[in-house]
This record gives structure tokens, C-alpha cells and sequence, in this order.
């Protein structure tokens, strides 16, 4: 029977002891020598089940959850003799180690000699029997134990001792023979201090790695977005993730207005969601950022000298935030914003640069591809929509209503005599009484109504959800605000016809050409009217 005193383990727990019975130690045996739970099975004259069954007995009782665990630590305990299964792979020239001490130290030791053929672990011990070297080395089937005595009746080269104790060093001393090398204390220590710089360099390479995959997969995604809103969120949703914020805003700069537009937020409270754009204040944080070339970081904005009240409002206290630029124009803001102090790593606001320039580009392209849509669907001299969008918006508004069974009104105008106006004040006083008018028709419509120029002095109202009453309702106030605006010259009129879905129609071609009819009507009966029916 084996004792095994067990203390100071990660559970925590009083000193327990584990006891292995001669059949427990057999079996570990068989395992030891490879043998599969079928054999194991044969060997006990029962089944593989049975085999199974007494091998997760032993595990739990030890502690582990794996054979070769089981095994190492059974070895470890001198309950099994420390042979090596890999032994007749390992080359005679080779270096045997053996480690005392498994804590950080000692796994990274191993980490760094696994992959080297010329270095052979040979046994690894520490108090602690749950130390990370340890359980490292039980997965790599080197041996371990709590007391590092049991080892040393075996031959070694060098032994590394990463404790600190004063009394192992001497003990080791003691009982090591002469031409047993003894690495200990300080130079242990350089050694230790050496694979922890390598595998904080490790570490930090596969950090870059996946930030960049990351800012990779951002490419991807960002490549098939098609709005300035999608973008926004897409880029603002990376930037806290790569930096590890709980929060973050992009803006862009309106030039015509020479303020700012905020397109996306993350993380922020309902007063800084509810803010479209602000001006930028001489001395204020977005004047700051906007003549810089690169990010800005504040790690307590409480301590600068004119802290933003939007921001201390919302408890921030730590960001970081760089201008957009598309070849050399500033274009917007990129910010992350953390709730509590913090100071930006290097690393951080370098990603965070990188970001910024595909943040620029990816902005920059879909507003060109924005505006390039607007163009084509809008006319130039109103800015209302064209006619050709106007025919398509139609024909989805009248599958949606028929969908959901509502009811749907078209309007036609056309200006009265409009010619006459034309041929007395010129064409271009023509087109300002156009632009008048498209201001009052959008004025006094719903964000849900398409309104459009469909051509000449024509205009178009697609009304969702209104019945022909509400539709007129509406035609006459737009006629009534026309006939009272001051035209340039003169008083000015329009006329109107309604049509209704589904009632004079199922296509849009049956509504326009209804709503076309009654304009007639209007303009036979006097003009400046609305026919509904
Ligand atoms: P009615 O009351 O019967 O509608 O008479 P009208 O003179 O308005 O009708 P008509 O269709 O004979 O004339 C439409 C005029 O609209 C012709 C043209 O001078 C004017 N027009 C069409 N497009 C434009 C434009 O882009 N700018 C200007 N200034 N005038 C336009
Ligand atoms: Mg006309
Ligand atoms: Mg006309």
C-alpha cells in the first residue's frame, strides 16, 4: 500500500490520503505497459467494461481524469517503477533533466525542452501536486512526485532546482553525485526569466495574429455593406472589441454645415443615442481630435482642462479617439470610451490607428455609393425622387398594402397654366415656383408618403395606409399654402386627382392613369381643386 499525503492542492482541501491496492497498482500497470481495456478485460478475466470500471475507480480516487495522469502520478508516488514508455526514442546523446519545482517556472522550463530531442525531462517533483508544471508534465508522461528524493537514486545530467529554498538547494547538494550538475538560484532564475520573456513574445505574436484576423474578417465584412449606418455600427463594434471598451461612437464631419453627424453608437445611455450631430467647439474634444494626425487618448477625462459634459454625463472617464482621413481630408471621428480610469496599451491605440484608415476608406466608398444611388433615383432641379423610382416605389407600396389589406392613395399635381408663367417671367423663375412647391409637398407629408417629380410640372404622392379623404385632405392643404406662399411673381395654383387602392385598381399603372383622369376633371371644372372621385 501507497500513501500518497496530498496537500495544498487547488481544491484546497485538509490533507487527504490516497491508497493504492496491489490490484489497483497491477492495473495501473497494464496501462503503463499499454495495454488497451480489452487486454486489461482479458488479463482480470472479465470484460473491457469491468476494466473500465476499476480504471475510473482509480482515476477518481487519485485525482486525475486521464491514464497516462494516473500513471505518472502512480509513478510519482513509487507505486509504479519510473520507466519511460518513449525511452528507446530518445537519442543516447541527449541531455537528462530532472526539475524541482512545478509552478509557473517549471512549466515554462518544460514548454520550452518538450520539442527539444537533445533535452530529455527526465522527472519533474513539487509539493504542490496540482502545480501547473506538474499536470503539464503528466500529459507529456514524464514523471512526476511531490517529493523530489525518489528521483534521485536515478541517474541524471543536470538537475534544475527553481525553488527558492535555501534547504533543497543544500539537500540537493548533499545527495546529488559530483558529476550531477546543479542549475539553482540566480542562474535558475536568468533561465526562468529567459522562457518567460519567450513566451511573453509567444503570447504577444499570437495577440497580433488574431487582431489581425480580426481586422481581416472586418475587411470582409466591411466589403459587403452598402450603407454609411451598417458601416458605422460594423466599425464601431470592432474598435471596442479590439480594444476591449465597453463603448464607442463614430461621427462624421458635414462639411456643408461644418458640424458633426453622429451615425453609430455602442454602449452609451439614451442621451448621447437621442444626439444627431453637434458643432464643434473651439477647444472641445472633437476640435482637438479633428488637428491631430493620429488617435488621442485621455485615461480621466475628469482631468483635462475642458472635459466634455456629454461624456461626464454619461460616466465616461478613459477614451481613445483618432480622425477619419481619405487622402489627407478628415472625414469623421472614430472614439472608444471606457466607464472607469484606464491607460491605452501601445498595442491598442496602434490596432486602433490600423482601424481608423479602413474606417476612412470603407466610409468614404459607400458614401460615394450612397450618393451615387440618390442621384440616380432623384431629380436634380427638386431634389424629390424621380419618376422611374416613383413607379418602382409604387409598385411595392401596392403589393405591402395588399398584403397587410390596406388602403393606399396616389395624388397627381400639375401646375395650372404653368406655361403662361413660363413665357411671362422666364424659365428660371418657372423653376424657383418648382422648388417652392417640392418644399411644400415634403413639408406636408409623412416620412412614409414617396414624394416625387414626375415630370415637367407634374408631381407624384404615393400616400400608405390613407384612405382617398385623407389623401385629399392633404392635397387641399398643400393647395392652400401654394395659393397663399408669396411667388416670386405672381399668385400660383395647382390642381390635383386621387385614385385609391385597391378600389380603382390593382397596378399602379390602373392608379395613375384613374389619378390622371380626375387631374383632367380638376382642370376642366377651374383648376386650383382637388377631384377625388
Ligand atoms: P395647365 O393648367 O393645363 O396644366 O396648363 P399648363 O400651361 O401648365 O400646361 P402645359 O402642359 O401646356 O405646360 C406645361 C409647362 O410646364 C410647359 C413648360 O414650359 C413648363 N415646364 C415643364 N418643365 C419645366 C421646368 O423644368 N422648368 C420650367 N421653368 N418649366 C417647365
Ligand atoms: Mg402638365
Ligand atoms: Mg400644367
Amino acid at each position: 500500500m501507497v500513501n500518497r499525503n496530498s496537500q495544498g492542492g487547488k481544491s484546497g482541501k485538509a490533507a487527504e490520503i490516497v491508497t493504492l491496492t496491489p490490484r489497483d497498482i497491477e492495473i495501473l500497470r497494464w496501462v503503463q505497459d499499454g495495454k488497451t481495456n480489452d487486454e486489461i478485460g482479458d488479463l482480470l478475466a472479465r470484460s473491457k467494461w469491468t476494466a473500465k470500471y476499476h480504471l475510473k475507480n482509480i482515476m477518481q480516487k487519485m485525482g486525475v481524469t486521464t491514464r497516462a495522469q494516473a500513471v505518472s502520478q502512480a509513478i510519482g508516488m513509487g507505486a509504479l517503477p519510473p520507466i519511460d514508455p518513449y525511452i528507446d526514442d530518445v537519442d543516447e546523446s541527449s541531455m537528462r533533466i530532472g526539475i524541482v519545482g512545478g509552478g509557473r517556472g517549471g512549466s515554462a522550463v518544460l514548454s520550452l525542452f518538450k520539442d527539444n530531442p537533445l533535452l530529455k525531462v527526465e522527472w519533474i517533483a513539487d509539493r504542490d501536486p496540482s502545480a501547473d508544471g506538474l499536470l503539464m508534465a503528466m500529459e507529456l508522461h514524464i514523471p512526476t512526485a511531490e517529493d523530489y528524493r525518489i528521483f534521485l537514486k536515478k541517474e541524471i545530467d543536470v538537475v534544475i532546482n527553481l525553488t527558492d529554498s535555501e534547504t533543497v538547494a543544500e539537500d540537493l547538494r548533499n545527495k546529488l553525485p559530483l558529476k550531477t550538475e546543479i542549475m539553482g538560484g540566480s542562474s535558475a532564475k536568468i533561465m526562468w526569466q529567459l522562457f518567460d520573456e519567450r513566451r511573453k513574445r509567444v503570447e504577444e505574436r499570437e495577440r497580433v495574429l488574431k487582431e489581425h484576423e480580426a481586422l481581416y474578417h472586418l475587411g470582409l465584412l466591411i466589403e459587403s455593406i452598402d450603407s454609411i449606418k451598417d458601416a458605422g455600427y460594423a466599425i464601431v463594434d470592432y474598435a471596442t472589441k479590439l480594444t476591449g471598451t465597453p463603448a464607442g461612437s463614430i461621427a462624421l464631419y458635414d462639411e456643408e454645415n461644418g458640424n458633426m453627424k453622429l451615425i453609430a453608437v455602442k454602449g452609451f445611455g439614451a442621451s448621447l443615442k437621442k444626439m444627431e450631430r453637434w458643432e464643434i467647439r473651439e477647444g472641445g474634444l472633437t476640435h482637438d481630435v479633428l488637428n491631430r494626425e493620429g488617435p488621442l487618448y485621455i485615461h480621466d477625462i475628469r482631468e483635462t482642462e475642458n472635459p466634455n459634459p456629454l461624456l461626464l454625463k454619461e460616466g465616461v472617464k478613459s477614451l481613445l479617439a483618432s480622425p477619419l482621413t481619405v487622402e489627407g481630408r478628415i472625414i469623421g471621428v472614430l472614439y472608444v470610451n471606457d466607464f472607469k480610469k484606464r491607460r491605452f496599451r501601445a498595442e491598442d491605440v496602434s490596432l486602433f490607428s490600423l482601424l481608423t484608415i479602413y474606417a476612412g476608406l470603407t466610409l468614404e466608398r459607400v458614401r460615394t455609393l450612397e450618393e451615387t444611388r440618390l442621384l440616380s433615383i432623384t431629380d436634380g432641379l427638386t431634389g424629390l425622387y424621380n419618376q422611374r423610382y416613383l413607379m418602382e416605389q409604387m409598385q411595392k407600396e401596392i403589393q405591402r398594402s395588399a398584403r397587410h389589406k390596406h388602403k393606399l392613395a396616389v395624388i397627381m399635381f400639375d401646375i395650372d397654366y404653368f406655361k403662361k408663367y413660363n413665357d411671362t417671367y422666364g424659365h428660371l423663375e418657372g423653376n424657383r415656383v418648382l422648388k417652392v412647391i417640392s418644399g411644400i409637398l415634403k413639408k406636408n407629408s409623412r416620412v412614409t408618403d414617396t414624394v416625387g417629380r414626375f415630370g415637367g410640372e407634374e408631381f407624384c404622392v404615393i400616400m400608405p395606409q390613407i384612405s382617398k379623404e385623407g389623401a385629399k385632405a392633404f392635397a387641399q392643404r398643400v393647395l392652400k399654402e401654394i395659393e397663399e406662399h408669396p411667388m416670386p411673381n405672381r399668385v400660383v395654383t395647382m390642381s390635383g386627382g386621387i385614385s385609391s387602392f385597391p378600389k380603382d385598381g390593382k397596378s399602379h399603372l390602373d392608379l395613375l392613369q384613374k389619378a390622371d383622369e380626375l387631374l383632367y376633371v380638376a382642370k376642366k371644372k377651374g383648376r386650383n381643386c382637388i377631384i377625388g372621385s
